[in-house]
């Protein structure tokens, strides 16, 4: 054990209005997860540790402390996810975690899923950036610089439904053709979209306050109110009404052709709304006039993933889910266990991921070196086995080996 472990660091704490403290020598939390989980862990902190070290000396240093989770959990406690775990990620507040199976077997929740409920994780948040060197299918991939927030607690995606003639979706269907005026046929499967001022309007504003604070030209409500008008007409509503709350910072898409003749003023973010299906071809035909986009939950699931093959990156995309209290920074993909302790997958996306928990803390000048050597280190056309197949002339090494060599690329 080194000295990181014995606890010599400090808690991460909430100060007045939710702003976070963020002490020199933070405790923050890890959950190696399952199958190459520790593969990538294990590539993953050097590089993160070096990057802190490179920016600030020695003046500032992270205390990493694992909690247990997943397959690791049950050995030792026959929980996959321990009470202690959740205590410590209330108390610490900011965590990075690889990836979890789902045990297979009738009944179980994922254990990422209730993490985000159990923890009130309401907003996901996927950075979309292009890397020089990734193979993209766009002409222009660097281009694109967008941050999704996708709203992570409602919608149809909170899986509220009832199979097709079963008792209840019958129930539910005779209640709405009989007294609300419905004419849906009876064998129908039904599911149910809630969507709710609060969890919009907080969802929303994360992003309005991370577009402020990064000064990034705009936020876009990205919804399908033309047809489903009280729920995502609804979540565009009271977006604008965040913006007018906010309005020291932000201006509507409205007031900048209205009042600034369309010239953004110095400092402003502009909020703006686009239809869904217009946002994914304006994504594809005019990226770089998109920042941020805020959006319910579904169509959160879709533009991630879309836009994350835009720059080639799907298997590298990094993400957090957050809530007011806690943030937790995860891999975005699965714990592909055939490859468990192999040493061999990409641990791009924990880096990432651990870059933005970098920024998160405000550390962002660690969080550039991790930016700016990845991009150095694949134009030397050295990559794990997933990008080397597709870069010409590559240098394939380990995933223990590709952590070294963005160090080294610093
Ligand atoms: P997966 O992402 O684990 O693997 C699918 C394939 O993607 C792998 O076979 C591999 O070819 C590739 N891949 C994944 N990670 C890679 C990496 N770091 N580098 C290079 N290639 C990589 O998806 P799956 O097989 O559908 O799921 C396996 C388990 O992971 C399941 O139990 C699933 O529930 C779980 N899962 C967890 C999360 C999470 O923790 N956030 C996300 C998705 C899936």
């Amino acid at each position: 054990m080194t000295h990181h472990e014995h606890g010599q660091g400090e808690v991460v704490t909430a100060g007045p209005a939710g702003k976070l403290v963020v002490p020199d020598r933070p405790i923050v939390l890890f959950i190696e997860g399952d199958g190459t989980g520790a593969d990538i862990w294990r590539a993953t902190r050097p590089v993160l540790d070096a990057a802190v070290a490179k920016a600030y000396g020695g003046a500032k240093q992270i205390f990493w402390q694992e909690v247990l989770a997943g397959e690791k959990a049950f050995k030792t406690s026959r929980s996959y996810l321990p009470v202690e775990t959740l205590a410590a990620l209330r108390e610490y507040r900011v965590a990075l975690k690889g990836p979890l199976t789902t045990p297979i077997g009738g009944g179980f929740r994922s254990l990422n899923v209730t993490l985000r409920q159990v923890l009130d994780l309401y907003a996901c948040i996927r950075p979309v950036r292009y890397y020089a060197g990734v193979p993209s299918p766009m002409k222009e991939p660097e281009k694109i610089d967008m941050v999704i927030f996708r709203e992570n607690t409602e919608d149809l995606y909170a899986g509220i439904e009832w199979s097709a003639n079963s008792p209840e979706s019958q129930r539910l269907i005779n209640f709405l053709n009989h007294e609300m005026g419905c004419t849906i046929e009876m064998s129908a499967a039904i599911g149910i979209k809630p969507m709710t001022e609060r969890c919009s309007k907080r969802l929303i504003r994360m992003a309005l306050k991370y577009a402020i604070k990064q000064q990034r030209p705009a936020v876009t409500l990205m919804h399908k109110g033309n047809i489903m008008k009280y729920t995502e007409g609804a979540f565009q509503t009271w977006g604008y009404e965040v913006a007018a709350e906010l309005s020291d910072g932000v201006i509507s898409e409205a007031e900048l052709m209205t009042a600034y003749h369309g010239k953004r003023p110095a400092g402003k973010v502009v909020l703006n709304d686009r239809l869904a299906d217009n946002l994914f071809q304006q994504v594809l035909l005019r990226p770089s006039e998109y920042h941020v986009i805020a959006t319910p939950n579904l169509n959160g699931d879709y533009i991630s993933d879309a836009l994350a093959a835009q720059v080639g990156g799907l298997g590298m995309a990094p993400g957090a889910n957050i809530g007011d209290n806690c943030a937790i920074f995860e891999a975005t993909h699965g714990s592909a266990p055939k490859y468990a302790g192999l040493d061999k997958v990409n641990p791009s996306s924990l880096i990432l991921s651990g870059a933005m928990l970098l920024e998160y803390l405000g550390w962002d000048d660690a969080a550039q070196h991790i930016h700016q050597s990845l991009p150095r280190t694949l134009k030397d056309r050295i990559a794990t086995y997933d990008l080397a197949r597709l870069l010409p002339g590559a240098k394939e090494v380990s995933c223990s080996e590709f952590g070294q060599a963005l160090i080294d690329h610093m």
